[in-house]
């Protein structure tokens, strides 16, 4: 739906996918182990501590501005951004405020109407990530909070869009758009638990706008301004104002609550980092090398594999089902292009989805085999869904595997020839069991066809060729019908 009413700007957070932390030498592979095992006296902010550059990171960041259309700035500034929060032990963040290391860009998107949109942003700053709050009980009503510093002092950055989406579907289309760049830059993984927050601003045009903040999942960030607009037409329909305020969004009830009234004064004191040099990347930006984008490998797909405009967004959408399918139709198996985008966009993604699956459980050769088999006749459409089904259910069940070929024989899929005699049985069979249809039949009705043929479907379990199967009933019927 396009509304030119709504308006959004999100602020999304990502962590650098770098092996230590910005500031120290602590791993960031710290989502296994126990609480406080990643910390040291630099990034616990202990007195006396100086923080060191990551260089990788800033590398990393500058990767995302370039990717992003940024303009690097020749010389930009961390500041502490003074706070009081339990998470934040030095009670200070190290961030970069006025001068952050990019400015402008854009992400392209497919807008609601279908068109190529630019989603412009602001800027992008190198940040460090808090600590991280364990609530026993719930937020309001818990006994006690543990604190935990392994996350305390991950980099990351923060990608600050202007307010230029104009439905809760962009938002989601951009985070998506993002994702996929992030991922191809090979500088963040997506899949680690908050590797990615995101607050979100929305306003109906003419009223105040709303934050709603940390949102911590894809499918929320849609989901949270959704329940916004809903929620702030509905005042607006009442005559009521839209208060200017921050809310949380409750992933588990798909709404969003006012935050306490404290919570929305920000009154941070910022002032500049003394331990730290301002960064000059100028000399850096030359040799920051770019692979091979998500666009890009779009158009690649249409080109070089003929794939559809849609089936080649779906593919090149996320980077493991763009390498799946390269992986798939690689070699000798060029010849399968358009069946394998077909198959891994519409029916595996689909599959996939329904057991919460990911791509990369998936042997691309072996799901090559069964398109071949497809491709070459051997068994039905459905009968293909079905050797699916199974090969990914033994996966998720850790089962071993069986090939296409197996499973094909074990149930019995291979497709009835119109010449064995067993499909030409069941259409008799079905025929005689249907005398109604019969009559429809003769009587002009066409449809009767279609179920006819869908009962001999039933009986065979899928394993007849439509076309074929359509054929000999009508022409049993005609034979019946003299
Ligand atoms: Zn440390």
């Amino acid at each position: 739906m396009i509304d030119a009413d709504v308006i959004v700007g999100l602020e999304v957070h990502c962590q650098l996918d770098t092996k230590s932390k910005l500031f120290c030498g602590c791993s960031t592979d710290y989502r296994d182990d126990g609480p406080n095992t990643h910390v040291c006296p630099i990034c616990l902010g202990l007195p006396g501590t100086m923080p060191a550059l990551n260089k990788r990171a800033i590398e990393y960041a500058m990767k995302v501005a370039k990717a992003l259309n940024c303009t690097i700035v020749p010389e930009s500034e961390f500041s502490r951004k003074n706070y009081f929060y339990p998470d934040l032990d030095k009670a200070y963040q190290i961030t970069q405020y006025d001068k952050p290391l990019a400015q402008g860009g854009y992400v392209e998107i497919e807008g609601d109407d279908g068109k190529e949109r630019k989603i412009q942003l602001t800027r992008i700053h190198v940040e460090e990530d808090p600590g991280r709050l364990v609530h026993m009980g719930n937020a309001e009503r818990g006994r006690y909070s543990l604190v935990d510093y392994n996350r305390a002092g991950i980099p990351l950055i923060e990608i600050v869009s202007e307010p230029d989406m104009r439905s809760p579907k962009e938002a989601r289309k951009f985070l998506n758009k993002l994702r996929a760049t992030l991922e191809y830059l090979g500088v963040f993984d997506s899949e680690k638990e908050g590797s990615l927050r995101v607050d979100a601003n929305i306003s109906l045009r003419g009223n105040e706008r709303v934050e709603v903040k940390n949102i911590t999942s894809y499918k929320g960030v849609e989901k949270a301004l959704t329940f916004e607009v809903t929620r702030q037409k509905n005042l607006i329909r009442r005559g009521l104002p839209v208060e200017r305020e921050t809310r949380h969004y409750l992933e588990a009830r798909g709404i969003t609550q006012s935050a306490r009234s404290k919570e929305t004064e920000n009154d941070y004191r910022y002032f500049p980092e003394p331990d730290l040099r301002p960064l000059r990347v100028q000399s850096w930006v030359k040799d920051i090398a770019l692979p091979e984008l998500p666009d890009a490998r779009r158009e690649r797909f249409v080109t070089q594999y003929s794939c559809s405009l849609n089936h080649a967004r779906t593919l090149t959408g996320e980077l493991k089902m763009a390498n799946f399918f390269e992986g798939v139709v690689s070699g000798d198996r060029a010849g399968l292009c358009s069946l394998a985008a077909t198959w891994i966009a519409d029916t595996l993604a689909g599959e996939l989805n329904y057991r919460n699956m990911g791509i990369d459980c998936v042997d691309p050769h072996r799901f090559g085999s069964l398109l071949a088999i497809l491709r070459a006749g051997t068994i039905t459409d459905k009968s293909g869904v079905e050797v699916l089904r199974v090969m990914l259910d033994e996966q998720l069940k850790g089962e071993t595997v069986e090939t296409p070929e197996a499973i094909v024989a074990r149930l019995n899929l291979a497709k009835t020839a119109g010449d064995d005699g067993a499909l030409a049985a069941a259409v008799k069979e079905v025929i005689s069991e249907n005398p109604k249809a019969i009559e429809d039949y003769k009587a002009g009705k066409n449809g009767a066809i279609n179920f006819l043929v869908g009962q001999v479907m039933k009986k065979t379990r899928g394993r007849a060729d439509p076309g074929e199967l359509n054929r000999l009933v009508v022409a049993a019927l005609k034979d019946g019908g003299q």
